[in-house]
């Protein structure tokens, strides 16, 4: 039987080889949706790519944070923007959300039309003049029902 120490020492020694530089130069902002494995969305492993995650995959700003440290420091220069289908966001009513919480000032959000959403999350990153790198910025749709990657954007 193996031991939590075994566990834990196998851990260590996968992740000694394993550069703090993402291999492929590329973020992807995603959803925290637990039908979303970005690295097999990838087809990549721990290393390849930095991983930047929230409820809806929605552009905030602790994204853009994010995505400069990742541009300055770890010297990716592409984004990949991934909202998905079937996503708990869309819909979402701050009002009901509030109402549930007892609290009036917290926004949560929502969306309605998901192609929308992205297509301006992606815009608004295009116009952060502060990111370095802003000619390889994408925008696509995980369906969670295949489990594919549609682009949405050029
Ligand atoms: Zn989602």
């Amino acid at each position: 039987m193996t031991s939590s120490k075994d566990l834990i020492q196998q851990a260590r020694a996968t992740t000694d080889d394993v550069p703090i530089i993402p291999r492929k130069g590329l973020v992807v902002v995603t959803c925290m949706d637990t039908r979303i494995d970005p690295l097999a969305m990838y087809n990549a492993r721990v290393g390849d790519v930095h991983v930047i995650r929230n409820a809806g995959g929605l552009v905030n700003g602790d994204v853009l944070r994010g995505l400069l440290i990742s541009q300055v420091r770890a010297n990716t220069t592409a984004i990949d923007l991934v909202m998905h289908t079937d996503c708990a966001v869309q819909g979402l009513e701050d009002r009901e959300m509030r109402s549930k919480l007892g609290s009036q000032s917290l926004e949560f959000g929502g969306f309605d039309d998901l192609e929308a959403t992205l297509r301006s999350g992606v815009a608004s990153l295009r116009a952060a003049e502060l990111l370095p790198h802003r000619d390889r910025i994408t925008g696509y749709i995980f369906e969670v029902e295949t489990r594919r990657l549609r682009r949405v954007t050029e």
